[in-house]
């Protein structure tokens, strides 16, 4: 290759426009300026916490609706805006947002709340019950208004005990407050949740029903605006995304993930507007991003038995077995290399059931096919075959298991 040419590659990527202004504004953690098609939920929600103003400790609020229907952004936005008035009035309100994905027991909500009020604090390894007390000693001393939003609840172990011991603080405190949110995408939570929990819980109840095509193009237009240059989305894009997602049962994030993926499809081609043919193109990376953030969030031992199922699969490549074209693979040489595996993580490998029961699971989600071996097998092999890519299964799983 002449020096030229490679000066030419190079020389592309100067002044290389791009149809993004602010590619951040598409991603999930962003709150926009506007919320379309949310004002009553908006509302709704500032009614139920404008009592802290006057000092009033607000009613506890338990939210649901499917994923992608606006109930994390909007709770955000609404705490947002009370904290800035609160700021300006000189009240002492203190929102803190707490995803249960992360912080997913009693303990780790309470180190987590206490490390957003006493920063530079180290609260790893103390107990509980002494957490608790300096968090409301710190509550007390400044005489906070705390609200609490526990995002994603369904996933905190021990719900119960949290809201509950989070609740009690009010009869224990002379001077400030603890509130709650709770937030869902498991439409049947409440039901599952014990009777004092439930009516502690559930002073208000607000459901977000799913997004219809209207609203998400909507929504995706406002985005577009704050994300992309002007001119830089084609109406037939923001359409064509919108009635995907609209599929998805109205997902929001979806809408916003497609969008973003037929973006970065325009700017590989080099294109200076998004078209539908870019939307099309991305469809199946965003389906691919949406499996393999399921992945990620398997547990451990699941994640270390599609790893294993993956590096074989890897390594048999282009042979034939059993006179097919896929790989295949029968389940005793599958839990032999999920046993090595896991041995070299330092894990101990799981008994045969439970080897069973994650492999169903596995195919359950679609991720492997099984079948039972015919004749000329042992007993009970079964045969295992990916249905994902093997190769992008180990690049994630590989970051995930080693950290
Ligand atoms: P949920 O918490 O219900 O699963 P989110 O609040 O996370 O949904 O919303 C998903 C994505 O869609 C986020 O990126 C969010 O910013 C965006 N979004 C949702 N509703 C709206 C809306 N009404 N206007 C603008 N963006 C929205
Ligand atoms: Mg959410």
């Amino acid at each position: 290759m002449a020096e030229g040419d490679i000066e030419q590659i190079f020389a592309e990527h100067i002044n290389r426009e791009s149809v993004f202004k602010n590619r951040d504004a598409l991603s999930p953690h962003y709150v926009p300026q506007n919320l379309p098609y949310r004002e009553e939920q908006v509302q709704e929600l500032s009614k139920i916490v404008a009592p802290i103003l006057s000092g009033r400790k607000p009613e506890n609020v338990f939210i649901y609706g499917k994923t992608g229907a606006g109930k994390t952004v909007v709770t955000k936005y609404v705490l947002k805006k009370l904290a800035e008035f609160a700021e300006r009035k000189n009240i002492p309100v203190r929102p803190i947002y707490i995803n249960c994905r992360i912080h997913n027991t009693r303990s780790r909500v309470f180190v987590k709340i206490a490390s957003e009020l006493m920063p530079g604090e180290n609260f790893l390894g103390l107990s509980t019950a002494y957490i608790y007390e300096k968090i409301l000693a710190r509550v007390k001393e400044e005489n906070l208004r705390l609200i609490i939003v526990l995002d994603e609840i369904d996933k905190l172990k021990g719900i119960s005990e949290t809201v509950y011991a989070l609740n009690r603080a009010n009869d224990e405190l002379e001077r400030g407050s603890v509130s709650l949110i709770g937030i869902s995408n498991v439409l049947t939570l409440k039901d599952s949740l014990d009777p004092r929990t439930k009516s502690t819980l559930l002073q208000h109840e607000m459901i977000f029903p799913p997004y219809n095509a209207e609203g998400l193009k909507r929504i995706l237009e406002d985005r577009a605006r704050e994300g992309f240059r002007e001119g830089a989305v084609s109406q037939g894009a923001i359409a064509l995304t919108a009635a995907y997602a609209a599929r998805q049962s109205g997902d929001a994030r979806y809408a916003l993930q497609l969008l973003l993926r037929a973006g970065d499809v325009a700017d590989e081609e080099g294109a200076s507007v998004v078209t539908e043919k870019h939307v099309e193109k991305a469809k199946e990376r965003v389906e691919e991003d949406i499996i393999l953030e399921m992945i990620e969030a398997l547990p451990e031992q699941e994640q270390i038995l599609l790893l294993a199922v993956a590096k074989l699969t890897l390594s048999r490549k282009g042979q034939k077995t059993f006179g097919s074209d896929d790989v295949v693979l029968t389940s005793g040489e599958v839990y032999e290399a999920y046993a090595h595996l896991a041995r070299e993580l330092g894990k101990e490998p799981v008994s045969d059931r439970w080897f069973r029961e994650y492999i169903s699971e596995l195919s359950m989600y679609g991720l492997l096919n099984v079948v039972q071996a015919g004749k000329g097998f042992r007993g009970n092999t079964r045969i295992i075959r990916l249905l994902f890519s093997p190769a992008k299964i180990v690049s994630v799983l590989e970051r995930t298991l080693m950290a």
